[in-house]
């Protein structure tokens, strides 16, 4: 949207940006660098940790039709193992009717990510199951052992869970833990240099993007974020195919994933009066 200095309450000023910018659930704001100035998108949502089990398939739906009617674009992971074994074979009606929603997402303006398959340990595909006691999948995007055909095994069984289903992904979102096991080892990866991602993930998403694996030629992912610095960076590319981090630039103040009404504070994006919080400090 046009970057000319607002001067509206919060309720107009959100009329503005609903009237003008894109995406929903974990909110990011994002500055393409590469665009003209004024063609800049602000304020850009992801929903993540979608599954049938917390909220129910209809949340999900009320969701959709949300973002439907207000011409919302974004994106919401799809956990196809967060139950333990794959929703795409012999799904229950509950798992039919999930699926149904996340095929309805992309006409919705919602594109689909993988927040890998389990959002905790890895996938066994063969078993039909989570690994127990495995790194869990967040962390081992991090490992630097791991190699660039092994991430592309393990996102390409994925996809092919996904297709089982009529799914098709678009890009991938970074499962986060806070977890004991994952919290120690994140620690000692940053002490030794080493806390960023692994090259071979990026690699191996544009390996899958350049097989037709993906939605389209381009992969979205949700990785890093940062309040100051965030924007698009590329993290591989070769000819029109490209692997681009949407680093957020705006942290989640809806709830989190606790859907904790102690964590909602909606001054941190814009203030009653629609004079501070981020939004009129990116502005
Ligand atoms: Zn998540
Ligand atoms: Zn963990």
């Amino acid at each position: 949207m046009a970057t000319a200095k607002l001067n509206l309450n919060r309720q107009q000023a959100l009329g503005v940006l609903a009237a003008s910018v894109a995406s929903f659930g974990v909110p990011s704001l994002i500055l393409a660098a590469d665009k003209p100035r004024g063609r800049k998108m602000i304020l850009s949502f992801y929903c993540d940790d979608t599954s049938p089990s917390v909220a129910g398939v209809k949340a999900f739906q009320d969701f959709l039709d949300f973002c439907a009617e207000h011409n919302i674009a974004g994106e919401s992971t799809c956990l196809l193992g967060s139950s333990g074994h794959s929703l795409c074979r012999n799904s229950n009606e509950q798992e039919q009717a999930f699926l149904d929603q996340v095929k309805r997402a992309w006409k919705c303006g919602i594109d689909t990510h993988m927040e890998l398959m389990t959002h905790r340990g890895l996938f066994d595909c063969d078993a039909n199951r989570e690994t127990e006691g495995g790194v869990h999948e967040g962390l081992w995007l991090h490992e630097p052992a791991i190699a660039v055909a092994q991430c592309e095994r393990y996102f390409g069984n994925i996809i092919a869970e996904g297709q089982r289903a009529g799914i098709q992904f678009t890009g991938l979102t970074w499962p986060g833990c806070g977890c004991a096991a994952c919290t120690a080892r994140y620690a000692a990866l940053r002490a030794g240099g080493r806390g960023k991602p692994n090259p071979a993930m990026w690699q191996a998403l544009l390996n899958l993007a350049r097989q037709g694996k993906f939605r389209g030629r381009t992969v979205p992912c949700f990785f890093d974020s940062n309040e100051k610095v965030g924007a698009i960076h590329k993290k591989a590319s070769e000819g029109p195919f490209g692997v681009y981090d949407l680093m957020p630039n705006a942290m989640d103040h809806f709830g989190i994933w606790e859907n904790n009404p102690a964590r909602v504070n909606a001054d941190y994006y814009l203030s009653t009066d629609g004079k501070s919080g981020i939004i009129v400090r990116h502005l």
